[in-house]
């Protein structure tokens, strides 16, 4: 539900005004998001129908802000949709979380087959356990983390750029980044003026602790002096100038 348009709507609510024109709401988005005004960016929500393993919708579910509806193993008996993950990655070396490089074929093909078997058994024991008379609610407790499940989850477009900040980045699992993919790429078919700023402001951009800014500004008061900067580099004066005055901008 909405657009950029109804962004820049709710920012101007106040003086009635509505659109001004693609250059000027652009130019009003970029101004809102980055200077954290966000409140307007709420104002779009978008939902979608979700198919992830069980592990990765728990990393989903951290993200409090969302609303969730689930298919449930108390009323129906799960289908048997397991994910098998198309690469088998080494533990990481940088992350000490996550993974590294791909295993080796042979390695590879024996964690395959085992896992292809447990999963079978787990699989052959739910429907013996029903079979068996075991309520759906107490079978479904041996299901694996691996198991497919379906859901309708739903955000707004502030929470969903934190979502994608905290998801598309490197430190998260593979699979929960190729979600936080896709779900990018469908934020920037619906609204790509926002987008546009979540990738400037947020995505490409980095926070600077205060002993960085401070190394970083000398380095600018350096270069400022030993060249015409105010001339040859207007980037570096208009950051230099907005450290120098503290986030006035
Ligand atoms: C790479 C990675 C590794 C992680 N590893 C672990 C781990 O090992 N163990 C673990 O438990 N979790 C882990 N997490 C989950 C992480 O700690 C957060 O719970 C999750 O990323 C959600 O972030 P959030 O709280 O900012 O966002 P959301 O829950 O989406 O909330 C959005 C924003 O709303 C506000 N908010 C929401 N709820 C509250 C509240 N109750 N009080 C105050 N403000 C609130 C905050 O400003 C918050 O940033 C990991 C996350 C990532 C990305």
């Amino acid at each position: 539900m909405g657009d950029d348009l109804d962004i820049v709507r709710a920012a101007r609510v106040s003086t009635g005004k509505g659109s001004k024109g693609l250059a000027a709401d652009k130019k009003l988005l970029h101004y809102l998001y980055k200077n954290h005004h966000m409140s307007p960016f709420e104002m779009v929500e978008i939902k979608f129908h979700i198919r992830v393993p069980l592990f990765v919708e728990r990393q989903i579910d951290r993200h409090r802000t969302f609303s969730t509806n689930r298919e449930s193993g108390r009323y129906k008996y799960l289908a048997h949709d397991v994910y098998f993950p198309p690469v088998l990655r080494g533990e990481g070396t940088i992350n000490r979380q996550g993974s590294g490089d791909p295993l080796s074929n042979e390695a590879s093909e024996d964690i395959r087959g085992t896992w292809r078997r447990l999963v079978t058994d787990v699989k052959d024991a739910y429907w013996f356990f029903q079979h068996r008379g075991l309520s759906r609610e107490q079978a479904r407790v041996i299901t694996p983390l691996a198991q497919m499940s379906e859901s309708y989850w739903k955000g707004n477009l502030r929470n969903l750029f934190h979502f994608l900040e905290l998801r598309l980045h490197e430190s998260a699992q593979e699979e929960i980044r190729d979600f936080a993919q896709a779900v990018a790429d469908i934020i920037k078919a619906l609204v790509p003026l926002s987008y546009e700023c979540f990738v400037k402001y947020t995505l490409d951009a980095d926070v600077v602790d205060a002993e960085e800014k401070e190394f970083l500004l000398g380095m600018l008061d350096y270069y400022h002096k030993s060249v015409e900067g105010e001339v040859a580099f207007p980037l570096m004066n208009r950051v230099r100038n907005r450290w120098k005055t503290k986030g006035d901008n």
